[in-house]
Formats: structure tokens, sequence, C-alpha cells
């Protein structure tokens, strides 16, 4: 709607989107539709729809990538973003417990774009299907006055009795995180810093040889199908799951109103990168903060029964962070002195 005057149907009443915020809005969208297919077994509020196809759920999601809002050009390399846009839409299918088979790919697309630049988008998009044992079978093409969108759409597939929601964590289920977190938005905090750098003085050499795991991990994050295959080979189903896109204090939110529980985490088991940590330090960025708001890492939070951790308590890669209890709402972290604070979303919020 850039240039245009906003439309307003009916009425006159204008209302800003932004007080409302994402989530709000998409409660919004949600509760003027109810499903007339019985194949639409859960619609929208998880981290893709699930769609009854017989004898397996049919998994769908889709996530947009727009050029100023989720990536800057001047630092992100085309074949990244191709990548990277293939593997956050990988990762919700991942949240469902499910394995991602076909991809589509809609693409804006202004003159600035030439053939080459194309070609090493899809580069990327490529490499992202070969990881993932994806296939892309469609999509569109457009013209675009405003930089470069991507929109993909993923299929994927779970055995009916392997799909797991945001739902359905129980009291006493023990709350586990992937990897480390908060070095994808530190990562961000590098490429930013090094670009105001350039801009000032041309001819300074970029600095990120020190930083490069973190600059690593916003540029080129992995969806963790990883995970999602070694639960299953150990035989453990989680409970409930989402994966960390906005930042692990909104998604730790998300999982305890979905499933009508409240959560207790310790700071002090939240994994963060020793690199990472001091780059937080560096950017006087509080480490913890980075971890629970920064957002962007991909990791996959989840809840296990107490009866698995055993399978699981020797993990290298999966850490405990706390527990699932019976009072909704009360969303708390015991911190590193002990003290007990109500855990608040920072998240994303594209309409601020
Ligand atoms: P994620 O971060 O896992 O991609 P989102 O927070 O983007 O999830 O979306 C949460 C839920 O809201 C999902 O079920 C998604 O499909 C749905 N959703 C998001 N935007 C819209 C929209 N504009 N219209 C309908 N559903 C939407
Ligand atoms: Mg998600």
């Amino acid at each position: 709607m850039i240039g245009q005057r906003p439309v307003t149907f009916m009425t006159e009443k204008r209302s800003e989107i932004n007080q409302l915020g994402e989530f709000g809005l998409i409660d919004r969208i949600a509760s003027k539709f109810d499903a007339r297919n019985v194949s639409s077994k859960k619609g929208i509020g998880d981290d893709a729809a699930v769609i009854d196809a017989g004898n397996d759920f049919v998994l769908l999601s889709t996530d947009m990538l727009l050029e100023g809002v989720h990536f800057d050009l001047s630092y992100v390399p085309l074949k990244h973003l191709g990548y990277k846009s293939v593997a956050v839409n990988v990762s919700d299918i991942a949240a469902m417990n499910g394995r991602p088979e076909q991809i589509t790919v809609g693409l804006a697309l202004s003159n600035r774009f030439s053939l080459e630049a194309v070609d090493e988008l899809y580069e990327g998009i490529r490499a992202a299907c070969e990881s993932y044992n994806v296939d892309l079978v469609g999509g569109d093409t457009t013209s675009s006055a405003s930089g470069l969108v991507i929109s993909i759409s993923v299929l994927g597939r779970v055995e009916k009795d392997k799909v797991v929601y945001r739902s359905g964590a129980q009291s006493h289920d023990i709350i586990c995180v992937t990897g480390d977190l908060g070095s994808a938005y530190l990562g961000l905090q590098v490429l930013e810093r090094e670009k105001e750098v350039f801009l000032t003085n041309p001819d300074m050499q970029p600095d990120i040889e020190k930083y490069e795991y973190m600059v690593g991990r916003q540029l080129k994050p992995e969806a963790r199908m990883d995970v999602v295959h070694e639960l299953k080979e150990l035989g453990i189903t989680p409970t409930s799951m989402i994966d960390i896109s906005d930042g692990l204090a909104s998604e730790l939110l998300h999982l305890a109103k979905s499933s009508g529980k409240g959560i207790k985490i310790f700071e002090d088991k939240i994994p963060i990168d020793s690199q990472a940590f001091e780059t937080a330090i560096e950017f006087k960025i509080d480490p913890v903060t980075a971890a629970l708001n920064g957002g962007e890492d991909y990791e996959l939070l989840f809840t296990i029964r107490q009866a698995d951790f055993e399978k699981l308590k020797n993990h290298p890669d999966i850490h405990f962070i706390g527990h699932i209890h019976d009072q909704p709402a009360q969303n708390v972290m015991v911190t590193k002195q002990e003290t007990i604070v109500p855990l608040k979303a920072q998240g994303w919020n594209h309409f601020a």
C-alpha cells in the first residue's frame, strides 16, 4: 500500500495495526474463519497447518522474507538468502515433528536484479532442497516496485500418531531446547556494525573473522531436521514443540498459552555459546536477553515426559531448561541469583 492513501472499508474508523501486534492481528483473523472441510485438522495457531490426507497428516506452512525488513542485501549474499528462505520454512515442519517434501517459491523482483543474481538465489534454494530432501514443485514470479520479496510455502508429512502441536505440554514435562540461543541476533549486530563502518570508511576491511560463528548463524541457519530424526530413532515423541524464530521467551509463552499450562525455566540452563556470550558483552547486550529475545535461531523448543529424560539426558546438543506446571499464565524464570522473575516476550514486532 506504499504511496497510496490507506483504504478503509465501510466505515471511516481507522485503527492502528501496531496496537494489536502481530499475534493479536493473527488471532483477529483466525476468529473470523471456521474450518469448512473435515480434512482441515488444524488451522491457524501452530507452526504449520495440519491436513488429514488419509493415512498421514500433510503439513503446510508459509513464510515470507522481505528486503529491508528481514534482510539487507548489502551484506546478505543471495545464495545464503535462498538457503535461509527454505530453511526457515522447513523449520516449521520440523516443529510439527514432520518431514518436508515439497516447496513452492513466490518471487517478486525489481529490475535491479540481473539474471546472475536470480541464479545465485536459486543456487541457495537448490542447496537447501538437497540438504533437506525437498522438491521445488512450483511458485510464482512477479515484478516488485520495492525490493525483493521471497514467499515460500512448504508441504510436509507426518504419521498421524506422531504429529506434535504447541498445545500438548503437560504438567511436570521437561522443557528442552536444541543448540544454542542468541547467536543469530548477535551475528546480525555484527553485520549491522560492519555495514556502518563500511559506509563511513569504504577502505576499511570488514572485521568479522572473530565473529564467524554468529554471522554464520544469522546468514545460514539450519532447520533442526537432524533432531526430528534422532528423536524418532530414540522412540521419543515430544509432548509439544515449536521452533524458535522470534526468541525463546516468545516461543515459551506460545507453548504455555496453547497448552493451558505455566512454565518455569532457569536462567543458568539457557544454552549460550561462549563466543556469543563475549560478543554480547562487547556490544553491551545482556547475553541472556539476546538468548530470550534475539530470535532467528531456528532451534527447536519442545517438552518431553519425565519418563523420556533418561534417553536424552546425555545428548550433547539438547538442553533441559525447566519444566511445565499447572498454573496457567504463571510463566517465570529463576535467575542466577535465585530470584523469580516473570517471563516477558519482546519478540519482533514488524508493525512497531
Ligand atoms: P511461525 O513463526 O511458526 O511461522 P507465525 O507466528 O508466523 O508462525 O504464525 C502463527 C500462525 O498464524 C500460523 O498458524 C500461521 O499460519 C498463521 N498466520 C500468520 N499470518 C497469517 C495471516 N495473514 N492469515 C492467516 N493466518 C496467518
Ligand atoms: Mg514456527
